[in-house]
């Protein structure tokens, strides 16, 4: 088994369901005692919301490189990164490490292929939903194409992600905000939601609604046990 190497606390909430699924995976495929061998380093949120809100993304780019070399030089055989909006960062860090980087959206368009999606809705936080380094790559290299909210209905996707989900925290009147958009996304010709932000999954699943859902933090998850075994 390889050891993998998690860069996570972005947020805690969702790197904690990262190591469940991940390991849960492990002991299913694995059966007995087998758990997953790995190394988690957990940033400090707090700092990382605050530059990312800043626009300070050099400083971003100098703490994720150096959380993926401290798991390379710690014996990671390969990286991923528990969140889709420092993806954003994710060329910086391929550019300085000696191991493999499992790339979420790559993880993600394989599975959307698999479901033989070609039009997919995508929430997540405002970097992600409006910037090119998620989208971009789902839509150029494997030839989906992704829409994303209208513009008010961005900003309260995001600002649920900071205020609530990032802290645990789970809202009907959220989950029904999440809901309606995503019923507009539909109506408007997605196949499928990718739930594009690590903590979404703890307010949408595939029990709360009809529409197809690619939860990045499984779908990552699942990537990186195959990779590991
Ligand atoms: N976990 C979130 C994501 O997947 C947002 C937190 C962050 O800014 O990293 O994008």
């Amino acid at each position: 088994m390889k050891t993998i190497g998690l860069i996570g606390g972005m947020s805690w909430e969702s790197s904690a369901t990262y190591y469940n699924l991940i390991n849960q995976k492990i002991k299913k495929q694995l059966g007995g005692h087998h758990s997953a061998q790995c190394i988690l380093y957990s940033v400090d949120f707090d700092e990382i919301a605050y530059l990312q809100h800043k626009g300070d993304w050099g400083r971003l780019a100098k703490i994720m490189v150096s959380a993926a070399q401290n798991l390379e030089r710690g014996g990671a055989d390969f990286i991923i990164l528990c969140t889709n909006t420092m993806h954003k960062l994710a060329d910086d860090i391929i550019s300085c490490i000696n191991i493999p980087f499992l790339h979420i959206a790559g993880a993600t368009a394989s599975a959307l292929k698999e479901k033989g999606i070609r039009k997919a809705a995508l929430l997540g936080t405002l970097y992600t939903m409006e910037e090119d380094f998620l989208r971009g790559k789902i839509s150029k290299e494997y030839g989906i194409d992704i829409i994303i909210p209208d513009a008010n209905q961005r900003k309260k996707i995001h600002d649920i992600i900071y205020e609530e989900l990032v802290h645990g925290i789970i809202k009907q009147e959220s989950r029904k905000i999440y809901l309606d958009t995503m019923n507009i996304l539909a109506e408007a010709g997605a196949e499928g939601i990718i739930l594009g932000c690590t903590e979404i999954g703890m307010l949408i699943t595939p029990e709360t609604t009809d529409i197809l859902l690619f939860d990045t933090t499984q779908i990552h998850a699942d990537a990186a046990v195959t990779f590991a075994l």
